[in-house]
């Protein structure tokens, strides 16, 4: 049953050499086809989780395994998962097009036609791909690297903050481009600290505060009460 599971992370622990603890025995699981958004405040961990997750950084303590397979620096299972860097630096007088072909190549892996269209039509960028990047607005810069983390179409798509400096009509359309994702069949988990984006761009959220899971469940189960987040948690 943990194969079929796109991601399940217990008891997860990670301690700083000097002592700070950025995550604290953290366990939460999503399931195929669940957008989650990993929600807290500045410094609440989720960084530092999204970054032992993509096998960037060991755990202290706990694991992470991605449909049954523990994630560590190099393990194999890190090629079904992937992973956005903000900013990503595309080459402003190529195309989108030209960028991730470029992008494709670099990852030394053959091109697939099949899967780029899909992962660029799900991108939302329509004929707007052919044209130069240096013509793109900030949102469909930000489309456009998640197009490249899609271009595998990978089971597991790991955003950090994408919808950073975006306004609300770019931030509707990165929705929307998650959704088209998540309706595949694959997973996505994306990480905010804005409570009003997570509503409208998840199915599921987790709360991190200093480290620690403060409440998980789906978002339609949400109840804000003078602007606080809280939650109606069934303890199962
Ligand atoms: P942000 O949105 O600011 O990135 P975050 O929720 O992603 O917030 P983290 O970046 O994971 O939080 O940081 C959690 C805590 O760990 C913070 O107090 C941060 O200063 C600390 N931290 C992060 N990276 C390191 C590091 N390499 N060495 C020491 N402390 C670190």
């Amino acid at each position: 049953e943990l194969a079929d599971t796109p991601l399940v992370i217990r008891d997860l622990t990670k301690s700083y050499p000097g002592g700070l603890t950025a995550v604290r025995d953290l366990s939460f699981r999503v399931e195929r086809g669940q957008v989650l958004g990993l929600l807290g405040p500045n410094g609440a961990g989720k960084t530092t989780t999204l970054r032992m997750l993509m096998g960037l950084i060991q755990p202290t303590e706990g694991d992470i395994t991605v449909f049954g397979h523990t994630i560590s620096p190099g393990a194999p299972v890190l090629s079904r998962i992937g992973s956005f860097v903000e900013g990503s630096g595309f080459l402003p007088h190529l195309s989108g097009a030209e960028n991730l072909r470029l992008y494709w190549a670099a990852t030394g892996r053959p091109e697939e036609q099949a899967r780029m269209a899909e992962a660029l039509e799900i991108a939302g960028l329509g004929d707007a791909v052919h044209r130069r990047v240096r013509t793109y607005s900030q949102g469909m810069r930000q489309r456009l690297a998640i197009a490249q983390a899609m271009l595998g179409l990978p089971d597991l798509l790991v955003l950090d903050e994408p919808t950073n400096g975006l306004d609300p009509p770019q931030i509707h359309q990165m929705r929307e481009v998650l959704r088209r994702y998540a309706a595949t069949g694959r997973t996505v988990l994306v990480s905010s600290h804005l409570l009003a984006e997570v509503e409208q761009t998840c199915s599921h959220v987790v709360v991190m505060h200093r480290g620690a899971l403060v409440a998980a469940g789906e978002v339609g189960d949400l109840v804000s009460a003078n602007g606080e987040a809280t939650f109606r948690v069934d303890d199962t």
